[in-house]
């Protein structure tokens, strides 16, 4: 297959194992479909460099198993078959997203278009495992009865959290995170309870798969999601896969230092990034550190002195933001930086205009460096649903590489 990536060398994929083969030229045909909407075999097969016969075979199982919709045909000029345009059957296949925060549990079961079709929300305050798991058990029925959809097509739950994940002295400190959750397997005991698979990710990494499936991303191989929460955190997207780390931590990018001897931080250096760009950092300069829902609420419908406080915050916010930017564009050679998150769209919107002029880095040219993501509530939710659709779709090579 032509989107092998050089460099691997023929030796491994000769010893590739048949099956993970078969797998991965169906991920890869669902995933140009999806990509581009509507496809005939012919143009899947140009696309994937897979031969006819091979596209035709997994069309056929694809179309069998509910997955793709046939439309309508349509004569190519005076002479050949008809050919039939392919595209992803929203109802082929449904997935569930849930939020865990310090003071919320939004929870939504989306279907392959990546459309809600059942939400829930639920307040919590600060919630531990014995707390949770149960609530989340509850919801999800809640979601199967609202939802109404055959739920023996759900692919399984992604779970969001916020992380890092199992760092000694940086998980467990912060209001930012959640107690008594260091020593459980959060996914391994709701997957006995709900007999779903389970997948656990961080905000910002699963906000980026979301966007990468559905939004801004789509298009991009090489990028950064910046996610704006209670912290900051990044999803790394390389080579059109997610980075995850040796630890699954990669992106805690809240935490790199951006001005020596700046704001202390909770992790115990000074200056970190998210002293600066986070909610709670607007929040701070709001002087509603220690009403988060207030807080909330102001920013919706902003008095003039709430407008000042943000003209502030932006003010402290934009410098250190650039100079990230430009690090990633330095060491990574992306594409561009998404940025998202909770919160309010035109404030984000403001923000990204206080971007500008970036400082010049090796990204000079192809397009906008910096792109608007996804904003609001329930961003982080779709975006946990979106991990179960990616993992069983996305075509990996290591998958294929695999002997
Ligand atoms: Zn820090």
């Amino acid at each position: 297959m032509k989107s092998i990536p050089a460099g691997r060398d023929s030796r491994t994929v000769a010893g590739t194992n048949l099956e993970h083969a078969r797998a991965h030229n169906r991920r890869a045909v669902i995933e140009t479909i999806r990509l581009n909407g509507q496809l005939t075999r012919a143009e899947v097969a140009r696309l994937t460099a897979l031969t006819p016969q091979t596209v035709s075979n997994i069309a056929a199982e694809l179309l069998d198993g509910g997955m793709l919709l046939a439309g309508e045909p349509m004569r190519e000029g005076a002479r050949g078959q008809p050919a039939i345009p392919l595209s992803i059957n929203p109802d082929g296949a449904y997935s569930l997203g849930i939020q865990l925060d310090t003071q919320s549990l939004i929870a939504v079961a989306v279907d392959l278009a990546g459309q809600c079709r059942a939400r829930v929300e639920a307040p919590v305050q600060r919630p531990d495992p014995q707390l949770a798991l149960p609530l989340i058990e509850e919801v999800v029925g809640r979601l199967r009865t609202d939802s109404g959809i055959d739920w023996g097509r759900v692919l399984g739950l992604g779970l969001v959290m916020p992380g890092p994940f199992g760092v000694e002295g940086m998980s467990s400190v912060g209001p930012t995170t959640l107690p008594g959750w260091e020593e459980v397997d959060a996914a391994a005991q709701l997957e006995r309870r709900l007999d779903l698979p389970v997948l656990l990710e961080k905000d910002a990494t699963a906000a980026a798969i979301g966007e990468r499936l559905y939004g801004r991303a789509a298009a991009l191989r090489n990028f950064v999601y910046l996610f704006i929460g209670a912290g900051l955190g990044a999803g790394l997207f390389l080579d059109g896969r997610l980075y995850a780390g040796v630890r699954h931590n990669a992106g805690e990018i809240g935490h790199m230092i951006v001005m020596p001897d700046g704001r202390p931080c909770d992790c115990g250096n000074h200056g970190c990034l998210e002293r600066y760009v986070s909610l709670r950092a607007l929040y701070e300069t709001l002087g509603l550190a220690d009403d988060a829902e207030l807080a909330a609420r102001s920013l919706e419908r902003p008095t003039p002195e709430i407008c000042y406080g943000m003209e502030r915050w932006l003010a402290t916010a934009a410098p250190p933001l650039r100079q990230a930017i430009n690090i990633l564009e330095s060491l990574l050679d992306i594409e561009a930086v998404v940025i998202g998150g909770f919160l309010p769209q035109a404030l984000l919107e403001q923000l990204e205009q206080r971007l500008h002029p970036l400082p010049g880095s090796i990204r000079q040219s192809c397009g906008p460096r910096v792109l608007l993501g996804s904003a609001g509530r329930d961003t982080v939710a779709l975006g946990a649903a979106a991990l179960p659709i990616f993992d069983e779709f996305n075509p990996q090579y290591e998958v294929l590489l695999k002997v």
